[in-house]
């Protein structure tokens, strides 16, 4: 393997040195269903290719991940396009929980009561086939710097404010230098008085938590609480591990967001090991999302029912925090609704 550490990146600890850095990682990523079903050793499926209107981006981290010649694999159906993206279903919708609606600009999302939601920027370190942002018109609300001034304004603006999430797309596809200075203007708003990170770079690419990164969250004024974004225990690995423990080492808390999702983690065996895998790692099992309904990911429908008895028979097995609450999110709602 070649020695493909950015400049900005030689900060790495040694034993990070070992693999690529995380934006060579980002440029290594495979592009297109063509090449990940090749890389796998799945047929190929010319009736797919129309659902590549979604592109495909799934870093070698993930794929090392899944089991070869298995189109079933729980990682795998998460990234694989299939015809069913192409069923039209009518409760299927573009914007399924009323994100544009609750827009106050500049990419801030201001639906809940004390918390704003920041689109910090439009690119993902993995495409998830049922990724609610899908469709969203990321370069007419968000992405750049210019874009963030709007969002930061009304920030100062509202007292009322007192957390501020970073979401995604994934904030931490952001350089560190373009990062840090979001966080440095964040930090200077005084009300502000937590930033909670969402991220998917955990699991995709884990070497992204740089010492560098680290350092700056765990000094950060606002507290920082870590909400990774994990489905199945398979997503799992060593370096992955390493990664949240470093979090953890840091005392940032972390909590772990996942979608029910058919064919990928429907079942209670699959929860159950995904839930003592995180909490064994000191990770909080947070939310378990209804899938929001978004125009081509119907096929990845749990029905209520069985999603209640799922979560049930977890509380039965399960101690009481490693439990999460199973929620969805309905546009015009001042919180996500629990499924009681
Ligand atoms: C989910 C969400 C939040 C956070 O909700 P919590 O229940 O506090 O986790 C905040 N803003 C938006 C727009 C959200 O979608
Ligand atoms: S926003 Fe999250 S769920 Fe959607 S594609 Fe990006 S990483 Fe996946």
């Amino acid at each position: 393997m070649t020695t493909v550490l950015q400049p900005a990146e030689t900060n790495q600890s040694p034993c990070e040195s070992h693999t690529v850095g995380w934006k060579e990682a980002m440029k290594r990523a495979i592009r297109s269903q063509a090449e990940l079903r090749r890389e796998l050793g799945i047929p190929a499926d010319p009736d797919a290719s129309a659902a590549e209107q979604f592109p495909t981006f799934v870093p070698r981290e993930m794929l090392s991940r899944i089991r070869r010649g298995d189109p079933n694999d729980p990682i795998l159906r998460q990234l694989l396009a299939t015809r069913e993206e192409l069923t039209e279903s009518p409760d299927f919708v573009s914007d399924p929980v009323g994100d544009l609606e609750a827009s106050v600009g500049g990419g801030l999302i201001h639906k809940y009561s004390g918390r704003a939601l920041l689109i910090t920027h439009g690119a993902c370190a993995v495409h998830c086939r049922y990724c609610f942002r899908r469709e969203f018109p990321y370069t007419s609300v968000a992405s750049v710097s210019e874009k963030w001034k709007t969002a930061l304004q009304h920030l100062r603006d509202d007292e009322s404010i007192h957390e501020v999430l970073l979401s995604g797309g994934d904030p931490l596809t952001l350089a560190d230098q373009t990062f840090e200075h979001l966080l440095d203007q964040i930090e200077s708003i005084s009300h502000i008085r937590r930033l909670r990170l969402h991220s998917r770079l955990p699991i995709a690419i884990p070497q992204r938590l740089t010492d560098r990164l680290v350092d700056r969250l765990s000094s950060l004024r606002p507290i920082c609480w870590f909400v990774i974004h994990c489905n199945h225990a398979a997503e799992i690995d060593d370096a992955v591990a390493a990664g949240i423990s470093k979090l953890r080492r840091a005392g940032i808390p972390v909590l772990n967001q996942s979608v029910l999702l058919a064919g990928v983690n429907d079942d209670v065996d699959a929860l159950a090991e995904l839930s003592e895998a995180l909490i064994d790692l000191g990770v909080q099992p947070y939310y378990l999302h209804q899938l929001d309904q978004v125009s081509g990911a119907s096929h990845f429908r749990v029905e209520p029912e069985v999603g209640r008895s799922i979560v049930n028979e977890l509380r039965s097995r399960l101690p009481g925090y490693a439990v999460p609450t199973y929620v969805v999110e309905t546009a015009g709602e001042k919180s996500k609704t629990p499924m009681l």
